[in-house]
């Protein structure tokens, strides 16, 4: 048995239900689960101490949408919409070319780096997602990779129809053999439910089969225009439905009384020059909410929580406090995982210690690397 204790907390996010952040606390690691937490001087021993002299600790970040296995990048097309292109969901088939001609190795070594990034950047859980093969020995070879960084692996065979396929035939594909062969390396299925990707019912195929080979849904929705993505997911009880950008009312009740998690992605918004999703309006409608960085080449290269943090709130109505637990609670409600995105006891011990004395800093300090220190388990 191994134990770390951190002391002299100047303020300890926990999100307990009685009081969801203490000051000059103290917790306890023990085995690679929170074992304690309390007032700073009645620290119990342990084998390590870190004194945090002050520090604010907070959970590790959950990022409960990323798309991290992928070569090349679409730095060309990113300046071109800066300069007044608009986005289109086809852009996925550029690197669908890259990705589909690098080796194991080489995309390896790719997702290590990006895995790096985003623990440099507090991130101690992930999830990745397939979707830059489609074809079906390329999909299992990028989910046998995000298997091997994460246990939040999610089979995105949907994510467009290849260039030269027939929509109905590869959708066929999809929901048969390329399903058999990716299942046994997924925990979730996805489906990006879009004008220029796939319809409704084209989605609600590809999730009922991934669910009837035992995958949880989870989708793409209501990114470009309003669309009927949202509803699919609160019919078929997804966990997520992510993007939510253009909701309208009904969508917006519809998440509150299925308890839908609305995957928030303000990388995407920032990247392609769309207006941003209203958090304030599903919070205050009862609507559990995500925010993650959806990190990809073509939308949103950033592996950076606080960066989104800090985002979400300039310009999506959040507080610091409410974006801090979407990135923490939020992503764990959307990966439902109740052992991860908080650190009450018997949560895994995954915490960052910021350069900050107070997590408004996340906010306040956009840009500055405020991580001082990650303890936690993102296996690299
Ligand atoms: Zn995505």
């Amino acid at each position: 048995m191994t134990s770390l204790a951190v002391r002299g907390i100047g303020e300890l996010l926990t999100w307990e239900a009685e009081q969801p952040v203490r000051h000059d606390a103290g917790l306890v690691i023990s085995d690679g689960v929170v074992a304690w937490v309390g007032a700073s001087g009645q620290t119990p021993a342990a084998d390590e101490v870190i004194e945090a002299a002050g520090a604010a600790v907070i959970p590790g970040f959950v990022d409960s949408h990323t798309h991290l296995v992928f070569a090349g990048d679409r730095a060309e097309e990113f300046a071109a919409r800066m300069a007044g292109q608009r986005y289109r969901a086809g852009g996925i088939r550029t690197t669908v070319e890259a990705t589909r001609q690098a080796s194991v190795d080489e995309l390896r070594r790719l997702t290590a780096s990006r895995m790096a990034e985003l623990r440099a950047q507090g991130t101690t859980t992930v999830e990745i997602k397939s979707g830059y093969g489609l074809d079906l020995d390329t999909e299992v070879k990028l989910l046998r990779l995000a298997s091997e960084f994460t246990e939040e692996t999610t089979f995105l065979g949907a994510h467009v129809v290849p260039a030269g396929s027939d929509p109905a035939a590869y959708v066929e594909l999809v929901t048969g053999e390329m399903l058999r062969a990716c299942a046994p390396y997924a925990k979730w299925v996805d489906v990006f439910c879009e004008t220029g990707a796939f319809d409704v019912d084209q989605s609600r195929a590809v999730l009922a089969a991934g669910m009837a080979a035992g995958l949880k849904p989870r989708i793409h929705a209501n990114q470009l225009d309003y669309g009927p993505g949202v509803q699919l997911a609160c019919e078929l009880g997804a966990a997520a439905a992510d993007h939510c950008t253009y909701l309208s009312d009904a969508d917006v009740a519809a998440l509150a009384d299925t308890g839908v998690v609305a995957g928030l992605l303000p990388g995407v918004e920032f990247s392609t020059k769309h207006p941003y999703p209203d958090a304030r309006r599903l919070l205050d409608a009862g609507v559990r909410i995500a925010i993650a960085t959806d990190c990809n080449p073509g939308t949103s290269y950033t592996s950076s929580i606080p960066f989104c943090i800090a985002v979400a709130v300039r310009e999506m109505g959040l507080t610091p406090t409410e974006a801090l637990h979407a990135a923490t609670q939020g992503g764990a409600w959307s990966l439902q995982r109740t052992d991860v995105g908080h650190l009450r006891p018997g949560a895994e011990g995954n915490l960052v210690i910021l350069n900050a004395p107070s997590h408004l800093h996340l906010a306040y300090r956009p840009g500055v690397p405020l991580v001082r220190r990650v303890i936690g388990s993102v296996q690299i």
